[in-house]
């Protein structure tokens, strides 16, 4: 039996599986190697890249990112700048996931790759582990404590009821990949539009990501159509797209937010997006992945120490306590993104006050509460042997 089952080795399972082996945790990470079905370039902002340095995996992040020119915040023709160059990078997210997963490998956790986990084992009400398939077959595995941080789909948090998707999708999110944009940028830039925003990023050759993300529209509606609906409000960033052509994509992925009001369950905790995703506009998922992930695994280890503890209330405790005003923060400045009025409000603050320029960048800092925790390689926990990774 190992102590934790870690589902989803993402940058949230990782971490978690990572920080758990560096205690002397008995952790086994099992990951299902599934296809992103996003274009798989994400940004690291200042609050991820931070995220990852307060759990020692800086170097690790850098060393597969490229650093952009800065971010501008865009209305029109107004232009504000967010960030400066290096602040924020981008990685493909294959290689940053593979690089966690390897991380946390060398740090003690077991790593199984193209395991796919099933259903909870469940004792009661208890999570005991879950049921683990390798494409032959298909194995029980009782786990002290089980982190389900299988993504914004999580079986184990949906079948659980913890995770919900809201029944009408009311807005979605379209990624493709442009060539022969007029005045690409250099560095990253977010539009406000009508009915959503935009970031373009961009890539090597003189490509970019188009992100648009806005009203789901009509039922049916091709996703570059969509694309392309939103876009055109804003004429300026419509007239510099409208020779581009589309090299890559697109990806369409909605409905754009997921909930779960609890994170976690007896038994169980949550971390990353199977614990809930917002739609901010500067992409707080990295950040909240990684300091998620970092969160379980301290509680984790705290009920492994203190079986009776109700892991999952401590974990929403702690998980408010690192981002609760943060994410209010991030959700107020979408709000104000989503109305002309707003928006121009928005606009005007960002250039003055820090904390709204920051929600909007996905910047806010690494907290002592959140990420900064069982971070750094300790003494494994009297008693515990470690299994053969
Ligand atoms: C279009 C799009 C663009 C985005 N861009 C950005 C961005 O630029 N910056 C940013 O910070 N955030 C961005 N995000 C959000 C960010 O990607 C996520 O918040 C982040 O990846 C969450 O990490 P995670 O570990 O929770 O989940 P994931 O990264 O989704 O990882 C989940 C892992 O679980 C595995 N898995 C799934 N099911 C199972 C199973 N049953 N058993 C075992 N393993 C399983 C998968 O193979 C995967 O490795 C974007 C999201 C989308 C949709």
């Amino acid at each position: 039996m190992v102590e934790v089952l870690v589902a989803g080795g993402g940058p949230a399972g990782a971490v978690a599986a990572l920080v758990l082996a560096r205690r002397g945790v008995r952790v086994l990470l099992a990951d299902a190697g599934l296809d992103p079905g996003v274009p798989g370039t994400i940004t690291v902002g200042p609050g991820a890249l931070a995220a990852f340095s307060a759990v020692g995996l800086a170097s690790e992040v850098t060393a597969v990112m490229r650093p952009l020119a800065g971010l501008d915040l865009r209305r029109g023709p107004r232009r504000i700048s967010l960030a400066g160059p290096g602040e924020m990078g981008l990685v493909a997210a294959r290689t940053l996931g593979e690089g966690l997963r390897q991380a946390a490998a060398r740090a003690g956790a077991q790593v199984r790759e193209g395991v796919h986990v099933g259903d909870p084992l469940l004792d009661g009400a208890v999570v005991r582990g879950a049921t683990l398939t390798d494409g032959t077959r298909r194995v029980r595995l009782p786990a002290a404590v089980t982190i389900a941080a299988d993504g914004r789909g999580s079986m184990l948090a949906r079948s659980l009821g913890l995770l919900h998707h809201p029944r009408v999708m009311r807005r979605r999110a379209v990624v493709a990949r442009f060539a022969g944009m007029v005045d690409p940028p250099a560095g990253k830039e977010l539009h406000l539009l009508r009915e959503g925003w935009a970031a373009v990023t961009p890539l090597p050759d003189g490509e970019v990501l188009l992100h648009v993300v806005g009203s789901a529209g009509r039922e049916g509606e091709a996703p570059l159509h969509a694309m392309r609906r939103l876009v055109a409000s804003d004429p300026h960033l419509a007239a510099r797209l409208v020779v581009a052509e589309v090299v890559g994509g697109p990806w369409a992925v909605g409905p754009v937010e997921a909930m779960a009001p609890r994170p976690g369950g007896p038994g169980v905790l949550l971390a990353g997006d199977a614990a809930g995703c917002v739609e901010t506009l500067g992409g707080h998922g990295l950040h909240v992945a990684v300091c998620g992930g970092a969160l379980a695994a301290r509680v984790a280890l705290a009920v492994l120490e203190r079986p009776e503890l109700a892991g999952h209330l401590e974990l929403a405790r702690r998980r408010h306590a690192a981002f609760g005003a943060e994410l209010r923060m991030a959700r107020a400045v979408r709000l104000m993104a989503g109305r002309p009025a707003g928006q121009r409000v928005l606009v005007a603050l960002a250039g003055h006050v820090p904390a709204v320029g920051r929600a909007v960048l996905g910047g806010f800092a690494a907290r002592a509460s959140g990420c900064t925790v069982a971070d750094r390689p300790a003494s494994p926990r009297q008693g515990r042997v470690q299994e053969p990774s």
